[in-house]
């Protein structure tokens, strides 16, 4: 971990007297983002206390859990791994993407999955079907990888078009493909306990990877998820519950949101809101893990925003012990992980430890 330095300065002392940047949300991913309906702009002016504005005006103290380079370290571990498997069964793991329509940012994203696949030895096929497919067709591709025993994993890329139920289709990929760990079965499987879910969704077991590689104890320490959507709030807080974490899950209808948070010893943020949670809102010496994907409007950006956590980064860095940057956190190991899924898949068709 690197010590962190000064980034944005969003909600800075001094850029909450500046103009408030409009904030929106944008589409990244289908799983990164399921909407890309603006939220109301946050109110980043908010008065700050003088005590936390003279603990930010010292030196920045946080470690930046860089995942970018433990992903890379992932992902190079996960080719080494190939290889060997290649050279003793002749086998490499498969990864099935199925892409209905022709959002680009989908395409974007499948397109950077499939890179990544290349790059430590899966094999990835693609189906692309039009947008005005019927549910059936969905639902055959999908039944033609699951008897595929060359196929190892099933994506099946988010947003569906509206008249596809997601739920149907997200429920016909076979439980032992489900690289993704959506399935209701291995879901419930994460929930219960003495029972192993065959494949634990990417993104929060991502964050839990960052914590255990930036050697952060979970064990009976207090956690906050901010959060409980399906693909990452909920089965993170499962994730850290099962590490024996004490959990508690801050959601929209929270009261007291900020003085929960500040119980923390580690934070998971997943509510998809610029610079919601402050400095103030940090323990001292606590761990954030910031998954937040948001753009906020940055007329000095060639692209004309910039995307930001939902943590307010350089308050939070001189309040807690380690922090994931945005970008360069969780986004890195979404990916990293769906490899480590599809590997697994493979190991434990081909009976591999
Ligand atoms: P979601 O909209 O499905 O869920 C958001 C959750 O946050 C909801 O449970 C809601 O109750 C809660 N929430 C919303 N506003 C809140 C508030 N003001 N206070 C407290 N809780 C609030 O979103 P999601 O799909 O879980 O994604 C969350 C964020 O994580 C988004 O920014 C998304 O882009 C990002 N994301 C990043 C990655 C990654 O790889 N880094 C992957 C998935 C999602």
């Amino acid at each position: 971990m690197a010590a962190a330095s000064t980034m944005f300065s969003d909600c800075s002392p001094s850029s909450m007297t500046a103009r408030l940047l409009p904030l929106r949300r944008i589409h990244i991913d289908s799983t990164l983002f399921r909407s890309s309906i603006s939220s109301p702009p946050l109110p980043c002016r908010r008065t700050i206390s003088s005590a936390f504005a003279a603990r930010m005006s010292a030196e920045t103290s946080a470690k930046v859990i860089d995942g970018k380079s433990i992903a890379k370290q992932i992902r190079d571990e996960i080719n080494i791994e190939i290889s060997r498997m290649k050279d003793a069964t002749g086998v490499v793991p498969g990864l099935a993407v199925i892409l209905v329509g022709s959002r680009k940012d989908s395409q974007t994203y499948v397109r950077n999955k499939k890179k990544a696949c290349e790059a430590v030895g899966v094999t990835s096929h693609e189906v692309n079907l039009s947008e005005d497919c019927t549910e059936e067709e969905v639902l055959n591709s999908i039944a033609g990888f699951n008897n595929d025993p060359s196929i190892h994993g099933i994506l099946v890329q988010l947003p569906l078009p509206r008249h596809i139920d997601e739920e149907n289709i997200l429920n016909s990929v076979s439980i032992e493909k489900d690289v993704d760990g959506f399935h209701p079965l291995n879901i419930g499987r994460l929930a219960m306990r003495g029972r192993e879910p065959l494949f634990v969704p990417c993104t929060p077991k991502g964050c839990i990877e960052l914590l255990h590689r930036s050697g952060v104890e979970i064990k009976g320490k207090k956690a906050v998820v901010i959060g409980r959507s399906n693909i990452v709030g909920m089965p993170a807080a499962l994730l850290l519950q099962r590490e024996n974490a004490t959990v508690t899950i801050v959601h929209s209808y929270t009261k007291n949101p900020e003085e929960i948070t500040r119980q923390a010893d580690i934070v998971i943020s997943a509510a998809g809101v610029a610079n919601m949670v402050r400095g103030s809102w940090i323990k001292p010496g606590g761990v954030v893990i910031d998954v937040g994907i948001n753009a906020v409007d940055d007329p000095e950006s060639h692209r004309g925003y910039r995307l930001v956590g939902d943590v307010c980064y350089q308050e939070a860095c001189t309040v807690a012990s380690a922090i994931t940057p945005v970008p360069g956190g969780v986004g890195p190991m979404t990916i990293a992980m769906l490899l480590s899924n599809t590997l697994s898949s493979a190991k434990r068709v081909l009976n591999l430890k």
